[in-house]
Protein backbone atom coordinates (compact mmCIF):
# COMPACT_ATOMS: atom_id res chain seq x y z
CA UNK A 1 0.00 0.00 0.00
CA UNK A 2 1.62 3.54 -1.19
CA UNK A 3 -0.42 6.83 0.14
CA UNK A 4 1.94 8.89 -1.45
CA UNK A 5 -0.43 11.63 -2.75
CA UNK A 6 -0.61 11.96 -6.42
CA UNK A 7 -0.33 15.38 -8.19
CA UNK A 8 -3.94 16.00 -8.18
CA UNK A 9 -4.61 14.84 -5.04
CA UNK A 10 -1.96 17.30 -3.52
CA UNK A 11 -3.94 19.85 -5.60
CA UNK A 12 -7.39 19.19 -4.35
CA UNK A 13 -6.11 18.97 -0.65
CA UNK A 14 -4.96 22.23 -0.99
CA UNK A 15 -7.62 23.79 -2.43
CA UNK A 16 -9.76 22.43 0.12
CA UNK A 17 -7.60 24.08 2.90
CA UNK A 18 -7.56 27.45 1.03
CA UNK A 19 -11.29 27.25 0.50
CA UNK A 20 -12.24 26.49 4.15
CA UNK A 21 -9.54 29.17 5.24
CA UNK A 22 -10.90 31.54 3.21
CA UNK A 23 -14.69 31.42 3.78
CA UNK A 24 -14.86 30.19 6.87
CA UNK A 25 -14.10 33.28 8.89
CA UNK A 26 -13.95 33.91 12.24
CA UNK A 27 -16.86 36.00 12.62
CA UNK A 28 -19.03 33.10 10.51
CA UNK A 29 -17.79 30.50 13.24
CA UNK A 30 -18.65 32.17 16.00
CA UNK A 31 -22.37 33.34 14.52
CA UNK A 32 -22.96 29.47 13.34
CA UNK A 33 -22.10 28.22 16.82
CA UNK A 34 -23.53 30.75 18.80
CA UNK A 35 -27.07 30.80 17.09
CA UNK A 36 -27.05 27.18 15.41
CA UNK A 37 -27.35 29.15 12.21
CA UNK A 38 -27.01 26.38 9.04
CA UNK A 39 -24.58 28.50 6.43
CA UNK A 40 -26.05 28.18 3.25
CA UNK A 41 -24.10 30.64 1.12
CA UNK A 42 -20.32 28.79 1.88
CA UNK A 43 -22.53 24.86 1.40
CA UNK A 44 -23.54 26.72 -1.73
CA UNK A 45 -20.12 27.55 -2.98
CA UNK A 46 -18.80 24.58 -2.09
CA UNK A 47 -21.02 22.79 -3.55
CA UNK A 48 -20.33 25.06 -6.72
CA UNK A 49 -16.18 23.97 -6.35
CA UNK A 50 -17.73 20.16 -6.43
CA UNK A 51 -16.41 19.59 -2.86
CA UNK A 52 -19.57 17.84 -1.39
CA UNK A 53 -19.70 15.73 -4.58
CA UNK A 54 -16.93 14.11 -5.02
CA UNK A 55 -18.27 10.97 -5.40
CA UNK A 56 -20.94 11.56 -7.51
CA UNK A 57 -20.48 10.04 -10.59
CA UNK A 58 -19.24 12.19 -13.64
CA UNK A 59 -22.01 11.20 -15.52
CA UNK A 60 -24.84 12.35 -13.21
CA UNK A 61 -22.73 15.79 -12.45
CA UNK A 62 -20.49 14.94 -10.04
CA UNK A 63 -16.71 14.86 -9.59
CA UNK A 64 -16.44 11.06 -9.89
CA UNK A 65 -13.32 10.70 -8.10
CA UNK A 66 -13.50 8.59 -4.71
CA UNK A 67 -13.60 7.80 -1.39
CA UNK A 68 -9.73 8.68 -1.07
CA UNK A 69 -10.29 11.77 -2.39
CA UNK A 70 -13.41 12.69 0.16
CA UNK A 71 -10.87 12.02 3.07
CA UNK A 72 -8.31 14.60 1.70
CA UNK A 73 -11.02 17.44 1.39
CA UNK A 74 -12.76 16.10 4.75
CA UNK A 75 -9.68 16.64 6.74
CA UNK A 76 -9.24 20.41 5.60
CA UNK A 77 -12.64 20.85 6.25
CA UNK A 78 -12.69 19.76 9.36
CA UNK A 79 -9.03 21.37 10.73
CA UNK A 80 -10.59 24.88 10.01
CA UNK A 81 -14.31 24.00 11.66
CA UNK A 82 -16.44 21.38 12.18
CA UNK A 83 -19.64 22.50 12.23
CA UNK A 84 -19.39 24.40 9.07
CA UNK A 85 -17.13 21.63 7.60
CA UNK A 86 -19.55 19.37 8.15
CA UNK A 87 -22.83 21.66 6.78
CA UNK A 88 -20.54 22.04 3.79
CA UNK A 89 -19.87 17.98 3.53
CA UNK A 90 -22.47 16.32 4.88
CA UNK A 91 -25.56 18.49 3.14
CA UNK A 92 -25.15 15.46 0.46
CA UNK A 93 -24.93 12.98 2.72
CA UNK A 94 -27.40 9.56 1.73
CA UNK A 95 -26.50 10.04 -1.60
CA UNK A 96 -24.09 7.18 -1.49
CA UNK A 97 -26.91 4.59 -1.37
CA UNK A 98 -28.30 6.28 -4.41
CA UNK A 99 -25.44 5.60 -6.34
CA UNK A 100 -24.92 2.58 -5.06
CA UNK A 101 -28.36 1.07 -5.04
CA UNK A 102 -30.28 3.64 -7.35
CA UNK A 103 -31.72 2.39 -10.21
CA UNK A 104 -30.86 4.55 -13.67
CA UNK A 105 -34.14 6.64 -13.64
CA UNK A 106 -33.32 7.67 -9.86
CA UNK A 107 -29.58 8.63 -9.88
CA UNK A 108 -30.55 10.74 -13.03
CA UNK A 109 -33.32 12.32 -10.83
CA UNK A 110 -32.35 12.45 -7.64
CA UNK A 111 -28.10 12.80 -8.21
CA UNK A 112 -28.55 15.69 -10.74
CA UNK A 113 -31.29 17.17 -8.32
CA UNK A 114 -27.92 17.25 -6.06
CA UNK A 115 -25.58 18.06 -8.52
CA UNK A 116 -26.90 20.69 -10.55
CA UNK A 117 -29.86 22.38 -8.25
CA UNK A 118 -28.28 22.36 -4.89
CA UNK A 119 -30.80 19.39 -3.42
CA UNK A 120 -29.70 19.25 0.09
CA UNK A 121 -29.97 15.20 1.39
CA UNK A 122 -30.63 13.19 4.42
CA UNK A 123 -29.95 9.93 5.62
CA UNK A 124 -32.80 8.73 8.41
CA UNK A 125 -32.28 5.36 9.89
CA UNK A 126 -32.35 6.51 13.86
CA UNK A 127 -35.33 6.46 16.07
CA UNK A 128 -36.27 7.28 19.67
CA UNK A 129 -35.88 3.55 20.98
CA UNK A 130 -33.77 2.17 17.83
CA UNK A 131 -30.14 3.50 17.49
CA UNK A 132 -27.44 1.36 18.15
CA UNK A 133 -29.80 -1.51 17.33
CA UNK A 134 -30.32 -0.13 14.09
CA UNK A 135 -32.66 -3.32 13.47
CA UNK A 136 -34.58 -2.51 15.88
CA UNK A 137 -36.72 0.13 13.98
CA UNK A 138 -40.61 0.35 13.95
CA UNK A 139 -41.14 2.97 11.15
CA UNK A 140 -43.27 1.29 8.52
CA UNK A 141 -43.49 1.19 4.86
CA UNK A 142 -46.15 -0.58 3.46
CA UNK A 143 -47.22 -1.10 -0.17
CA UNK A 144 -50.87 0.10 -1.13
CA UNK A 145 -51.37 -0.15 -4.72
CA UNK A 146 -49.03 1.32 -6.86
CA UNK A 147 -47.79 3.59 -3.40
CA UNK A 148 -45.90 2.96 -0.54
CA UNK A 149 -47.03 4.78 3.13
CA UNK A 150 -44.55 5.81 5.41
CA UNK A 151 -45.41 6.19 9.23
CA UNK A 152 -42.74 6.84 11.95
CA UNK A 153 -40.44 8.74 13.66
CA UNK A 154 -37.09 9.52 12.99
CA UNK A 155 -34.79 11.54 15.43
CA UNK A 156 -31.26 13.05 15.41
CA UNK A 157 -30.90 13.27 11.65
CA UNK A 158 -28.37 15.35 9.92
CA UNK A 159 -30.03 17.91 7.46
CA UNK A 160 -33.66 16.71 8.96
CA UNK A 161 -35.02 20.31 8.96
CA UNK A 162 -33.29 21.71 5.40
CA UNK A 163 -33.51 18.84 3.23
CA UNK A 164 -34.95 18.63 0.03
CA UNK A 165 -34.82 14.68 0.35
CA UNK A 166 -34.17 12.15 2.64
CA UNK A 167 -33.42 8.37 2.37
CA UNK A 168 -35.20 7.08 5.04
CA UNK A 169 -35.62 2.81 6.68
CA UNK A 170 -38.60 1.82 7.31
CA UNK A 171 -40.31 -1.94 7.83
CA UNK A 172 -42.03 -3.76 5.06
CA UNK A 173 -42.59 -7.01 6.43
CA UNK A 174 -41.06 -9.31 9.09
CA UNK A 175 -38.43 -11.36 7.49
CA UNK A 176 -37.21 -14.73 9.54
CA UNK A 177 -34.20 -12.34 11.11
CA UNK A 178 -35.01 -8.83 12.35
CA UNK A 179 -32.78 -7.36 10.34
CA UNK A 180 -34.92 -8.93 6.85
CA UNK A 181 -37.55 -6.69 5.57
CA UNK A 182 -36.15 -3.30 6.20
CA UNK A 183 -37.11 -1.22 3.06
CA UNK A 184 -35.21 2.39 1.65
CA UNK A 185 -37.74 4.89 0.42
CA UNK A 186 -36.37 8.31 -1.09
CA UNK A 187 -39.28 10.63 0.50
CA UNK A 188 -39.39 14.47 -0.98
CA UNK A 189 -39.53 17.14 1.81
CA UNK A 190 -42.24 18.76 0.08
CA UNK A 191 -44.51 15.42 0.45
CA UNK A 192 -47.63 15.73 2.46
CA UNK A 193 -47.26 14.33 5.72
CA UNK A 194 -43.61 15.22 6.26
CA UNK A 195 -42.52 17.36 9.26
CA UNK A 196 -39.41 18.17 10.14
CA UNK A 197 -38.39 19.98 14.06
CA UNK A 198 -35.27 21.23 14.40
CA UNK A 199 -33.49 19.96 17.65
CA UNK A 200 -31.45 22.49 19.23
CA UNK A 201 -28.96 23.17 22.38
CA UNK A 202 -25.94 20.35 20.89
CA UNK A 203 -22.79 20.32 22.73
CA UNK A 204 -21.36 21.18 19.58
CA UNK A 205 -21.31 21.15 15.41
CA UNK A 206 -24.08 23.85 15.90
CA UNK A 207 -23.55 24.94 12.38
CA UNK A 208 -24.98 21.60 11.76
CA UNK A 209 -28.94 20.93 11.07
CA UNK A 210 -30.17 17.98 13.40
CA UNK A 211 -33.56 17.41 13.57
CA UNK A 212 -37.07 15.00 14.00
CA UNK A 213 -38.48 13.76 11.37
CA UNK A 214 -42.15 12.67 11.58
CA UNK A 215 -43.82 10.62 8.81
CA UNK A 216 -47.97 10.30 9.09
CA UNK A 217 -49.26 8.84 6.08
CA UNK A 218 -46.57 10.13 3.75
CA UNK A 219 -47.54 8.55 -0.05
CA UNK A 220 -45.09 7.66 -2.25
CA UNK A 221 -44.66 5.98 -5.76
CA UNK A 222 -43.64 2.46 -6.05
CA UNK A 223 -40.15 4.47 -8.31
CA UNK A 224 -39.66 5.98 -4.80
CA UNK A 225 -38.07 2.61 -3.41
CA UNK A 226 -34.72 1.79 -3.50
CA UNK A 227 -33.37 -1.56 -4.95
CA UNK A 228 -35.20 -4.61 -3.81
CA UNK A 229 -37.69 -4.10 -0.71
CA UNK A 230 -36.41 -5.89 2.45
CA UNK A 231 -33.15 -5.51 1.82
CA UNK A 232 -32.61 -2.24 3.64
CA UNK A 233 -30.72 -3.37 6.26
CA UNK A 234 -27.75 -5.07 3.94
CA UNK A 235 -27.88 -1.81 1.93
CA UNK A 236 -26.62 0.17 5.10
CA UNK A 237 -24.34 -1.88 6.52
CA UNK A 238 -22.75 -1.48 2.92
CA UNK A 239 -23.88 2.42 3.09
CA UNK A 240 -21.21 2.81 6.56
CA UNK A 241 -18.44 0.63 4.79
CA UNK A 242 -18.39 4.14 2.80
CA UNK A 243 -18.99 7.00 5.13
CA UNK A 244 -17.26 5.72 8.59
CA UNK A 245 -13.97 6.45 6.11
CA UNK A 246 -15.20 9.31 6.04
CA UNK A 247 -15.82 10.24 10.06
CA UNK A 248 -12.46 9.04 10.71
CA UNK A 249 -11.09 11.92 8.04
CA UNK A 250 -13.40 14.32 10.14
CA UNK A 251 -11.87 13.57 13.84
CA UNK A 252 -7.91 13.58 11.75
CA UNK A 253 -9.11 16.96 10.84
CA UNK A 254 -10.65 18.01 14.06
CA UNK A 255 -7.69 16.88 15.88
CA UNK A 256 -5.16 18.45 13.57
CA UNK A 257 -6.79 22.08 14.19
CA UNK A 258 -7.09 21.45 18.17
CA UNK A 259 -3.32 20.53 17.77
CA UNK A 260 -2.36 23.27 15.66
CA UNK A 261 -3.58 25.76 18.07
CA UNK A 262 -2.00 24.06 21.27
CA UNK A 263 1.44 24.22 18.88
CA UNK A 264 1.37 27.51 18.71
CA UNK A 265 -0.04 28.50 21.86
CA UNK A 266 2.81 26.48 23.73
CA UNK A 267 5.41 28.12 21.67
CA UNK A 268 3.52 31.50 22.88
CA UNK A 269 2.74 31.13 26.38
CA UNK A 270 5.13 31.77 29.26
CA UNK A 271 5.27 30.66 33.07
CA UNK A 272 7.95 30.32 35.29
CA UNK A 273 9.69 32.94 33.08
CA UNK A 274 9.50 30.77 29.87
CA UNK A 275 7.14 29.22 26.95
CA UNK A 276 5.46 26.58 28.46
CA UNK A 277 6.81 24.23 26.01
CA UNK A 278 9.92 23.99 27.28
CA UNK A 279 8.70 21.87 30.15
CA UNK A 280 9.21 17.89 29.34
CA UNK A 281 5.19 17.39 30.56
CA UNK A 282 4.35 19.43 26.91
CA UNK A 283 7.01 18.03 25.06
CA UNK A 284 5.33 14.35 26.19
CA UNK A 285 1.63 15.75 25.19
CA UNK A 286 3.00 17.11 21.89
CA UNK A 287 4.24 14.20 21.11
CA UNK A 288 1.60 11.66 22.08
CA UNK A 289 -0.88 14.19 20.30
CA UNK A 290 1.28 14.53 16.94
CA UNK A 291 1.39 10.19 17.16
CA UNK A 292 -2.20 9.62 17.62
CA UNK A 293 -3.26 11.62 14.62
CA UNK A 294 -0.68 10.15 12.57
CA UNK A 295 -1.36 6.80 12.94
CA UNK A 296 -5.33 7.83 13.03
CA UNK A 297 -4.66 9.53 9.67
CA UNK A 298 -3.70 6.24 7.99
CA UNK A 299 -6.13 4.41 9.38
CA UNK A 300 -8.21 6.70 8.03
CA UNK A 301 -6.33 6.22 4.33
CA UNK A 302 -6.62 2.64 4.78
CA UNK A 303 -10.15 1.88 5.01
CA UNK A 304 -11.02 5.02 2.46
CA UNK A 305 -8.50 2.87 0.24
CA UNK A 306 -10.50 -0.19 0.44
CA UNK A 307 -13.62 1.06 -0.45
CA UNK A 308 -12.11 3.08 -3.74
CA UNK A 309 -10.48 -0.19 -5.00
CA UNK A 310 -13.70 -2.08 -4.51
CA UNK A 311 -12.10 -4.25 -1.63
CA UNK A 312 -14.81 -4.77 1.16
CA UNK A 313 -12.78 -4.89 4.66
CA UNK A 314 -15.52 -3.11 6.91
CA UNK A 315 -13.50 -4.29 10.45
CA UNK A 316 -11.07 -1.52 8.40
CA UNK A 317 -13.73 1.01 8.41
CA UNK A 318 -14.80 0.55 12.03
CA UNK A 319 -11.07 0.24 13.28
CA UNK A 320 -10.70 4.15 11.32
CA UNK A 321 -13.86 5.48 13.08
CA UNK A 322 -13.18 4.06 16.48
CA UNK A 323 -9.24 5.36 16.64
CA UNK A 324 -9.58 8.74 15.05
CA UNK A 325 -12.76 9.44 17.57
CA UNK A 326 -11.44 8.54 20.66
CA UNK A 327 -7.76 10.54 18.97
CA UNK A 328 -10.30 13.90 18.15
CA UNK A 329 -11.49 13.88 21.91
CA UNK A 330 -8.16 13.33 23.30
CA UNK A 331 -6.29 15.74 21.11
CA UNK A 332 -8.80 18.47 21.48
CA UNK A 333 -9.08 17.74 25.25
CA UNK A 334 -5.34 18.12 25.78
CA UNK A 335 -5.30 21.25 23.44
CA UNK A 336 -7.77 22.62 25.63
CA UNK A 337 -5.82 22.08 28.76
CA UNK A 338 -2.44 23.43 27.53
CA UNK A 339 -4.51 26.61 26.86
CA UNK A 340 -5.07 26.95 30.87
CA UNK A 341 -7.87 28.61 31.83
CA UNK A 342 -8.20 30.73 28.34
CA UNK A 343 -9.01 27.53 26.77
CA UNK A 344 -11.98 26.80 29.03
CA UNK A 345 -13.62 30.60 27.43
CA UNK A 346 -15.93 30.44 24.58
CA UNK A 347 -14.18 32.64 22.21
CA UNK A 348 -11.16 30.49 22.53
CA UNK A 349 -11.24 28.10 19.36
CA UNK A 350 -9.75 25.24 21.68
CA UNK A 351 -12.83 25.17 23.28
CA UNK A 352 -15.10 24.59 20.03
CA UNK A 353 -12.93 21.99 18.79
CA UNK A 354 -13.42 20.17 22.59
CA UNK A 355 -17.08 20.54 21.69
CA UNK A 356 -17.18 19.21 18.67
CA UNK A 357 -15.17 16.34 19.11
CA UNK A 358 -17.24 14.33 21.15
CA UNK A 359 -19.83 13.71 18.02
CA UNK A 360 -16.72 11.26 16.40
CA UNK A 361 -17.33 8.81 19.32
CA UNK A 362 -21.28 8.50 18.35
CA UNK A 363 -22.56 9.01 15.31
CA UNK A 364 -22.33 6.71 12.30
CA UNK A 365 -22.18 4.08 15.33
CA UNK A 366 -20.50 4.95 18.01
CA UNK A 367 -17.36 3.31 19.05
CA UNK A 368 -18.52 0.58 21.39
CA UNK A 369 -20.51 -0.56 18.26
CA UNK A 370 -17.23 -0.27 15.85
CA UNK A 371 -15.70 -2.60 18.49
CA UNK A 372 -17.89 -4.70 18.41
CA UNK A 373 -17.57 -5.25 14.45
CA UNK A 374 -14.13 -5.43 14.70
CA UNK A 375 -14.38 -8.27 17.12
CA UNK A 376 -16.99 -10.28 15.18
CA UNK A 377 -14.56 -10.02 12.00
CA UNK A 378 -12.02 -11.88 14.31
CA UNK A 379 -14.02 -14.00 16.62
CA UNK A 380 -16.57 -15.03 14.03
CA UNK A 381 -16.30 -18.28 14.13
CA UNK A 382 -16.40 -19.13 18.14
CA UNK A 383 -19.29 -16.67 18.26
CA UNK A 384 -21.30 -18.79 15.38
CA UNK A 385 -21.33 -21.33 17.98
C1 LIG B 1 -25.47 15.25 15.85
C2 LIG B 1 -25.96 13.89 15.46
C3 LIG B 1 -26.23 13.63 14.13
C4 LIG B 1 -26.75 12.38 13.75
N1 LIG B 1 -27.08 12.17 12.43
C5 LIG B 1 -27.76 11.02 12.10
C6 LIG B 1 -28.26 10.85 10.77
O1 LIG B 1 -28.06 11.68 9.88
N2 LIG B 1 -28.99 9.72 10.51
C7 LIG B 1 -29.26 8.78 11.45
O2 LIG B 1 -29.92 7.80 11.14
N3 LIG B 1 -28.76 8.92 12.72
C8 LIG B 1 -28.03 10.01 13.07
N4 LIG B 1 -27.58 10.18 14.35
C9 LIG B 1 -27.86 9.17 15.34
C10 LIG B 1 -26.64 8.36 15.77
O3 LIG B 1 -26.22 7.51 14.74
C11 LIG B 1 -27.01 7.62 17.07
O4 LIG B 1 -27.10 8.59 18.09
C12 LIG B 1 -26.02 6.53 17.44
O5 LIG B 1 -26.04 5.48 16.51
C13 LIG B 1 -26.25 5.97 18.85
O6 LIG B 1 -27.60 5.63 19.02
P1 LIG B 1 -28.39 6.16 20.33
O7 LIG B 1 -28.17 7.63 20.40
O8 LIG B 1 -29.78 5.68 20.27
O9 LIG B 1 -27.64 5.53 21.55
P2 LIG B 1 -27.89 4.06 22.16
O10 LIG B 1 -27.92 3.05 21.08
O11 LIG B 1 -29.06 4.12 23.09
O12 LIG B 1 -26.56 3.85 23.00
C14 LIG B 1 -26.37 4.36 24.31
C15 LIG B 1 -25.04 3.81 24.83
O13 LIG B 1 -25.12 2.37 24.90
C16 LIG B 1 -24.06 1.79 24.16
N5 LIG B 1 -24.51 0.53 23.55
C17 LIG B 1 -25.65 0.32 22.83
N6 LIG B 1 -25.70 -0.97 22.40
C18 LIG B 1 -24.57 -1.56 22.85
C19 LIG B 1 -24.03 -2.89 22.75
N7 LIG B 1 -24.66 -3.85 22.09
N8 LIG B 1 -22.84 -3.15 23.36
C20 LIG B 1 -22.18 -2.17 24.03
N9 LIG B 1 -22.62 -0.91 24.16
C21 LIG B 1 -23.80 -0.60 23.58
C22 LIG B 1 -23.70 2.82 23.11
O14 LIG B 1 -22.41 2.62 22.59
C23 LIG B 1 -23.85 4.11 23.90
O15 LIG B 1 -22.71 4.35 24.65
C24 LIG B 1 -26.98 11.39 14.73
C25 LIG B 1 -26.65 11.65 16.07
C26 LIG B 1 -26.16 12.88 16.43
C27 LIG B 1 -25.84 13.14 17.88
Amino acid sequence: MDFRLSKEQEEIKKAAREFAQREFTPELIQECDREEKYPRDVMKKARDLGFSTIKIPEEYGGMGLTLFEEVLVTEEFYSVNPGIANACLSSTFGTELITLFGNEEQKEKYLRWVTERHAITAMANTEPEAGSDAAGIKTKIVRDGDEYVINGTKTLITNGSVCDFVLVTGRTFQGKKRHHGITFAIVESSRKGFRAAKIRNKLGMRASDTAEIHFRDVRVPEENILGEPGKGFYYLMEFFNHTRPRVAAQAVGIARGAFELALKYVKERRQFGMPIASFQHTQFKIAEMATRINAARLLAYQAAWQCSTGERRIELSSMAKWYAGETAVYVADWALQLHGGYGYIGDCAAERFYRDAKLMEIYEGTKEIQKLIIAKHYLRDSLRR
